[in-house]
């Protein structure tokens, strides 16, 4: 076996998908501490009670975005409509539509004979590629670990009224919600809904977009420009660029309208006296959070920026790549090469530029 991805969520499931164009689920290994790729989706989307995905028809797990998850519903419902909102990128699967997408897929492609549930301590360069702990040596190696835990700022972290709102919780008669992105925005309206008074603490004012960076930056030409930039330059952009943001639409304005005329929801500067603090304030950010990326830094010597590990355009760690071996990041830890590397349109460009090394390499 020459193939290993390293973390089973769903990053290092759509890349799986994309490798299964080309390999077998034998010739592949995944390694990950649970089996199920929807698990930290799974659980945070339902700490929040998402209904609706951010993305698209393209936020799907497999390695061509065409045909999406509009098609797959219009064949379903057997109506047009979802192709219709789709052209008019007004098209957002479900979260219950896309969970059984990937359901689906997991079956169909072999992922339960490809898992090896281990924890990866350490990935270390060799001669003929990379050993991972005393599971062998592959030459490549995607690694796409996730998120390295949940953002509480130090202030608020041992404030006993603090939930974080990616953690199960119900809502208090009183809430303070931190932060300023869809989760912020979602537990809103979660809690106006349960019929609590609610604060909105932020530190700016929300952006908001349809989809997590600007839609310019997935596009070949966007990419292009971006790649360009200097390393200074990059990680300003991408310091702006993974702001907090939300969707526009009367979705969330119409029900906050409604709210703030009713006195049930405002905005403050600082947290107050609510009986309940929800911090909607994301995760750790940086490679240092994540005891495995710091480990292969260290002992590798890799350039790094900010607390993101420096990558080429394709999302491969230029230092240990060449033409008999590869090591590539996906997922959030992809960002220096894809902005929206934490999207599944993201994961899945990692997963195809990560093919296309193992191809080129096998025609040597
Ligand atoms: C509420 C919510 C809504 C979202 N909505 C959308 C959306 O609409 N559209 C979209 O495209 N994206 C969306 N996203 C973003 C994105 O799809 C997720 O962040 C995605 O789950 C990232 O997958 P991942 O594999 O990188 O991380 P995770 O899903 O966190 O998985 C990482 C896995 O790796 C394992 N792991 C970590 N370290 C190791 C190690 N050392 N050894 C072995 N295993 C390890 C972890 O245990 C975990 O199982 C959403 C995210 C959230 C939280």
């Amino acid at each position: 076996m020459s193939v290993a991805i390293v973390g089973s969520g769903l990053a290092g499931f759509t890349v799986y998908q994309t490798l299964r164009r080309s390999l077998e689920p034998e010739q592949i290994a995944v390694f990950g501490i649970d089996d199920d790729p929807a698990a930290p989706f799974r659980r945070r989307a339902a700490a929040i009670s998402q209904r609706e995905m951010r993305s698209e028809s393209d936020g799907h797990c497999l390695a061509t975005t065409f045909p999406g998850l509009s098609f797959r519903s219009a064949k379903k419902r057997k109506s047009l409509v979802p192709l219709v909102d789709s052209v008019r990128d007004r098209y957002h699967p479900s979260v219950d539509e896309f969970l059984d997408h990937v359901d689906e897929v997991r079956w169909r492609s072999g992922w339960d004979r490809s898992m090896r549930l281990n924890r990866v301590e350490r990935v270390a360069a060799v001669d003929a590629g990379f050993e991972i702990d005393g599971h062998g040596v592959f030459r490549h190696v995607l690694i796409a670990p996730g998120h390295p835990g949940l953002n509480v700022p130090a202030d608020l972290r041992d404030d006993p009224r603090v939930v974080h709102a990616y953690e199960p919780h119900v809502h208090a008669s009183t809430v303070t919600v931190v932060g300023a992105g869809l989760a912020a925005a979602t537990e809103w309206l979660n809690a106006l809904e349960a019929g609590a008074e609610v604060v909105s603490v932020r530190r700016r004012e929300p952006v908001r977009r349809p989809l997590n960076v600007p839609r310019h930056y997935f596009s070949r030409r966007g990419l292009a420009s971006y790649h360009r930039l200097t390393v200074v330059e990059r990680t300003a952009r991408l310091q702006t660029l993974l702001a907090p943001s939300y969707p526009p639409g009367r979705r969330f304005d119409a029900r906050l309208e409604r709210a703030t005329d009713d006195g049930a929801f405002r905005v403050e500067s600082s947290v107050n006296g609510s009986e309940q603090v929800i911090c909607a304030t994301g995760f750790r950010r940086g490679f240092r959070h994540d005891a495995l990326l710091a480990r292969l830094v260290d002992e590798h010597g890799l350039e790094t920026a900010a607390g993101w590990i420096v990558l080429a355009p394709d999302s491969t760690v230029s230092a240990l790549t060449d033409g008999t071996r590869t090591l590539a990041l996906a997922g959030v830890s992809g960002q220096w090469a894809f902005p929206a590397a934490d999207t599944l349109a993201g994961a899945r460009y990692a997963g195809r530029r990560f093919l296309q090394r193992i191809r080129s390499c096998r025609t040597r």
